[in-house]
């Protein structure tokens, strides 16, 4: 009968416990975490994105810039050395004009390098971000699975818990469930063992007394110290 009562003890603990996990869910805290975590790199990534987009942008342009001015060089180029016949006038103009485009495709050029550069970095930038995000997303709802196994498995303990309780308390006589519950409901807990004379509920010695109470089969035995039931010998006895 002791067992039966230190048996339901236990799975009352079992209970509280998993009537714990279930209010905090354990890993709260870390999917907020994850969650902010993948939101601060979204916002990381969006930003390199319309960054590359620009510079993309930048690069056609430069291109685009680059096709017009060394069309109108050819053509210039074409008339200076054509079989026409111009004046000392025209061609200076022409030359100082061809220069001035030389060196205005050598800067557009050089601009445009620069740019196919900063693209590149940009790019890789983009790509060790989308992997961070991938990584980030696995994890949570790795975590999330985690975390409803666990619920899972916790609701399970409970029940089983609940169902063991109800099974000793139908084994046991009315009276002593009764006193146990009523000790329970001040204390937390109303059966204790003795080892070596010891209560294991108050941790003291109980008293040559109670021992003897227990040698002679005595109904209910309490702790003399803690109160906790010790032993029970039954009705008849
Ligand atoms: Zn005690």
């Amino acid at each position: 009968m002791l067992d039966l009562l230190l048996k339901i003890q236990q799975d009352r603990e079992i209970i509280k416990k998993a009537e714990k996990v279930l209010k905090e869910r354990p890993n709260n805290d870390f999917m907020k975490e994850k969650k902010k975590q993948f939101d601060e790199k979204k916002s990381e990534y969006k930003n390199v994105d319309s960054k590359l987009k620009m510079v993309k942008e930048s690069i056609e342009q430069f291109e685009k810039k680059l096709q017009d001015v060394r069309k109108e060089l050819k053509q210039e180029e074409d008339k200076l050395y054509g079989n026409m016949k111009y004046d000392l006038k025209f061609i200076n103009t022409l030359e100082k004009s061809i220069k001035l485009k030389e060196d205005e495709i050598k800067d557009l050029e050089e601009k445009s390098l620069d740019m196919m550069c900063e693209e590149e970095d940009l790019s890789k930038e983009r790509d060790v971000l989308r992997k961070k995000l991938i990584d980030i997303k696995d994890e949570f709802y790795e975590n999330k699975k985690f975390g409803n196994d666990k619920i899972i498995e916790t609701k399970k303990n409970m029940e089983e818990a609940e169902k063991d309780i109800l099974n000793c308390e139908k084994k046991l006589p009315p009276r002593l469930l009764d006193k146990f519950n009523e000790l329970c409901s001040v204390k937390g807990t109303g059966a204790a063992k003795i080892l070596n004379g010891v209560c294991s509920g108050c941790r003291m010695k109980v008293s040559a007394v109670t021992i003897d109470e227990i040698k002679n089969h005595k109904n209910i035995v309490y702790c003399d110290n803690c109160g906790r039931i010790i032993y029970y010998g039954g009705d008849s006895k």
